[in-house]
């Protein structure tokens, strides 16, 4: 399958993902996730895209897209993938379609987790991530079951500098001005599902799966 995540920042697109990538088998694919591995290691990427990210705006789309296509012609994505943070414009959306019509691919869908903007906030702020296996945590919503450490890999998790209040504000406008438009692209072309990102995370991925399962029928 071929998936895209649609969704604010802090919609629960990367905790999604995670469980999704183990059900369906296919990998996650997060572009933050890309950027942040290249700032911790300082390759001329990280240098760059470090520049927009801690401002709290996106990535040129050049960059970006030349990532996502060196990315998807690894051989782990032959069988599908999972998209999480890409598309974020929709010049990305446009060079994915060409990615895909060139290799006669298609998408089956663009899911969105639909979350009001009054949540997110507090989702954001109280994030907490594992910097080395990229999982993602809430202080009160999805704490780890040790203070502080990572379930999954046992790293120290952190808070993202981005993540701080008036960083988020700003995310959320570009949000709202440069990603919101792709709902009405996937619609148009009849490839978006939604599921109400306001339920609790167990609840979010039976709501998720259920729209997955229907489109392996
Ligand atoms: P979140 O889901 O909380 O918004 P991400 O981890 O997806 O966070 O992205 C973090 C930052 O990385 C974004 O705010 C943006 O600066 C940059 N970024 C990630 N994906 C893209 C993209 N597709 N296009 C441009 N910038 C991106
Ligand atoms: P995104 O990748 O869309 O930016 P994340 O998956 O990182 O979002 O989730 C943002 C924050 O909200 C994290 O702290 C996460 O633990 C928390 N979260 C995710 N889904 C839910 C949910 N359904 N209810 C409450 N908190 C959630
Ligand atoms: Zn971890």
């Amino acid at each position: 399958m071929r998936i895209i995540l649609l969704g604010a920042p802090g919609a629960g697109k990367g905790t999604q993902a995670k469980s999704i990538s183990n059900k369906y088998n296919i990998p996650h694919i997060s572009t933050g996730d890309i950027f942040r591995k290249n700032i911790s290691e300082r390759t001329p990427l990280g240098i760059e895209a470090k520049k927009y990210i801690d401002n709290g705006q996106l990535v040129p789309d050049e960059l970006t897209i030349d990532i996502i296509k060196s990315r998807l012609v690894e051989e782990d994505c032959e069988n599908g993938y999972l998209l999480d943070g890409y598309p974020r414009t929709v010049e990305q959306a446009k060079a994915l379609d060409v990615f895909l019509n060139e290799r006669e691919a298609n998408l089956d869908t663009a899911l969105l987790i639909k979350v009001p903007r009054e949540f997110i906030l507090e989702r954001m702020t109280g994030r907490r991530v594992c910097p080395s296996c990229g999982a993602s945590y809430h202080v009160k919503f999805n704490p780890p079951k040790n203070e502080g450490i990572c379930d999954i890999c046992g790293s120290d998790i952190i808070q993202r500098d981005d993540d701080a209040e008036i960083t988020v504000n700003k995310r959320l406008d570009i949000y709202e001005a440069q990603t919101h438009p792709l709902i009405e692209y996937y619609k148009s072309r009849d490839l978006l599902s939604e599921v109400d990102g306001t339920q609790a995370i167990n609840d979010v991925f039976e709501s998720v799966s259920k729209v997955l399962n229907e489109l392996r029928k």
